[in-house]
C-alpha cells in the first residue's frame, strides 16, 4: 500500500477501517481537553465502556443476594471461570479444556513451574531470553535455587549477537541442540517486552521437544496480539497476563494453558486447592482430590468474579471481532506508523531508529539518539502516552481495537515539533 503524510490519506484509511466503531467502545484520557494518542496498550490496555456494566452485574448480585450469588447470580459465580474458557481458547489457539483463568501472571508461571521444573541431576537446564522481564528472571532465579541448584550453572540465557537488537532463530536452535539432554525446560516471552520481537515457537516448541525438554511461553505481550496456536504447537504450558493487549484493568488476572497431554494424569505434581478437584463432588468436601479433568485441575481458590469480569466484558469483544481482523488492522496500522516514522526522521536525519525486528507484532521499540527522558515529557505533555525504558528507548504500541490511523499522522505532526 502506498502511505501518505497527509491528514486527508489517514482520515480516508480510518473511514474504510473495518474495526473504525470499537474506538468508540473505550475511554479515553484527556489531555488539552482531547483524547491522547495512545501507545502504551502494550502496557495497559483502555477500558472498554462495557466493563462497568459487568462490575456492576456482580456488585448487584452481591448486594442483592448475598452468599446465594454462588448459585443464583444473574452469572453464577461458583463457575464464573468456565465462562472464559471458550472465548479465550479462540484467542490462544487451544481447546476449551486446555485453558484456564486464575491468579496473576507471575504467580501462575510459578505454579506452572512446580508440575514443569522439576529437575533432575542430569536434566536440570532452563533456557531463557537474555535481559527476560524481571519477574520472569526473578521467578526462574528462585525456582532453580528453590530446588538447590546453581542459578550461574542451571540458567543458560540466549543471547543476541553484538551490536544486533534482536535474537537470530537458528541462534536459539543451537543452543537447544547444544544443551541438549541437560534442558529440562524452556521458557521465554513469546514476544519480548523490550523489542517488540515475535519469538518464531513454533519452530522453538518443536526444537525443545526433540531434546526432551519441557516448553512454556509467557505470552503476556503476545496474547491478543498475535496469531497463537499453543495446541497445534504442542506447547506444554503457557500463561498470560490481561491487562495489556486484553484490556481487562489493572492487575487483573491472568489466563493459563496446559496442553491436552498432560491433563488427567494422575503422577503430574501439582500445588491444589479445592477449586481444581472435580465440581460433581467438591462439595462434599471429600478428602480426596479428583482432578478437574481440565485445566481448572491447576485452579486452587474458588473465582475472583471481581476480577473475572472486566476480562469476561472483554473477551466478548474478542468474540465479536476475532483476532483475524485485529491481526489485518494491526499489520496495516504498525506499518503506517513506521512510515510516519521514516517521513520525520527524514526531515531530522539520524535521531532516532526502529530497533523491533520484521518478526514484530503491535510494538515498534524505537532508540532515541541524542534525545532522552525530555522527549518523553514533550510527548506526554502534548497528549501523547508513549512508554519510556531507560536509558533511551519509547515503546510505541498502536493498539488496533481503538487506535485511528488520524493518531499516527498527528503523533508525526508532534514528533517533527520536538526537534
Ligand atoms: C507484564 C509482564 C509480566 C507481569 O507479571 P504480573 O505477574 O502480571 O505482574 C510478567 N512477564 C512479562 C514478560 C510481562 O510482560
Amino acid at each position: 500500500m502506498q502511505f501518505e503524510n497527509k491528514l486527508s490519506f489517514a482520515k480516508k484509511m480510518d473511514a474504510n477501517d473495518e474495526l473504525r466503531n470499537y474506538r468508540n467502545e473505550f475511554h479515553f484520557p484527556q489531555i488539552n481537553g482531547k483524547d491522547v494518542i495512545y501507545f502504551t496498550g502494550n502496557s495497559l490496555g483502555l477500558q472498554p465502556k462495557r466493563t462497568q456494566k459487568y462490575v456492576d452485574e456482580i456488585m448487584n448480585d452481591w448486594s442483592a443476594l448475598a452468599v446465594e450469588g454462588h448459585f443464583h447470580a444473574e452469572k453464577p459465580w461458583w463457575d464464573y471461570h468456565e465462562r472464559l474458557a471458550a472465548p479465550l481458547a479462540r484467542v490462544v489457539g487451544a481447546e476449551p479444556k486446555e485453558v484456564s483463568a486464575m491468579n496473576t501472571l507471575s504467580v501462575n508461571l510459578h505454579l506452572l513451574m512446580v508440575s514443569f521444573y522439576r529437575p533432575t541431576s542430569k536434566r536440570y537446564k532452563i533456557i531463557c531470553e537474555e535481559k527476560a522481564f524481571p519477574s520472569d528472571q526473578y521467578m526462574l532465579l528462585s525456582q532453580v535455587r528453590f530446588h538447590g541448584l546453581d542459578p550461574s550453572n542451571a540458567i543458560v540465557e540466549l543471547k543476541k549477537r553484538p551490536g544486533e537488537h534482536f535474537w537470530h532463530t537458528d541462534d536459539i536452535l543451537d543452543k537447544i541442540e547444544e544443551v541438549g539432554d541437560e534442558l529440562a525446560l524452556v521458557l521465554i516471552g513469546g514476544v519480548n517486552y523490550y523489542n517488540g520481537q515475535v519469538f518464531d515457537m513454533k519452530r522453538i516448541t518443536k526444537a525443545g521437544k526433540k531434546v526432551g525438554a519441557m516448553v512454556g511461553w509467557d505470552l503476556a505481550h503476545a496474547v491478543g496480539n498475535i496469531e497463537l496456536k499453543l495446541h497445534d504447537w504442542k506447547v506444554d504450558f503457557a500463561a498470560w497476563c490481561s491487562y495489556k493487549y486484553m484490556n481487562s484493568g489493572p492487575g487483573n488476572a491472568s489466563g493459563v494453558f496446559i496442553h491436552e497431554a498432560h491433563l488427567e494424569k494422575d503422577d503430574i505434581p501439582r500445588f491444589e486447592g479445592w477449586w481444581g478437584t472435580k465440581k460433581e463432588t467438591r462439595f462434599l468436601m471429600k478428602p480426596e482430590f479428583e482432578p478437574m479433568p481440565t485445566a481448572d485441575a491447576w485452579q486452587i481458590s474458588n473465582p475472583p468474579v471481581l476480577s473475572l469480569a472486566p476480562y469476561l466484558a472483554s473477551l466478548q469483544m474478542f468474540e465479536e471481532v476475532g483476532m483475524d481482523a485485529l491481526i489485518r488492522k494491526r499489520d496495516t496500522i504498525v506499518a503506517y506508523l513506521e512510515y510516519i516514522l521514516l517521513e520525520v526522521d527524514k526531515e531530522v536525519e539520524g535521531s532516532f531508529e526502529v530497533i523491533t525486528p520484521k518478526d514484530r507484532g503491535c510494538q515498534l521499540s524505537v532508540l532515541l539518539h541524542g534525545q532522552g527522558r525530555t522527549l518523553f515529557d514533550y510527548l506526554m505533555k502534548q497528549g501523547v502516552i508513549t512508554d519510556w525504558r531507560e536509558p533511551n528507548t519509547i515503546r510505541l504500541a498502536p493498539a488496533p481495537f481503538y487506535c485511528s490511523y488520524e493518531d499516527m499522522y498527528n503523533f508525526g505532526q508532534i514528533l517533527k515539533r520536538a526537534y
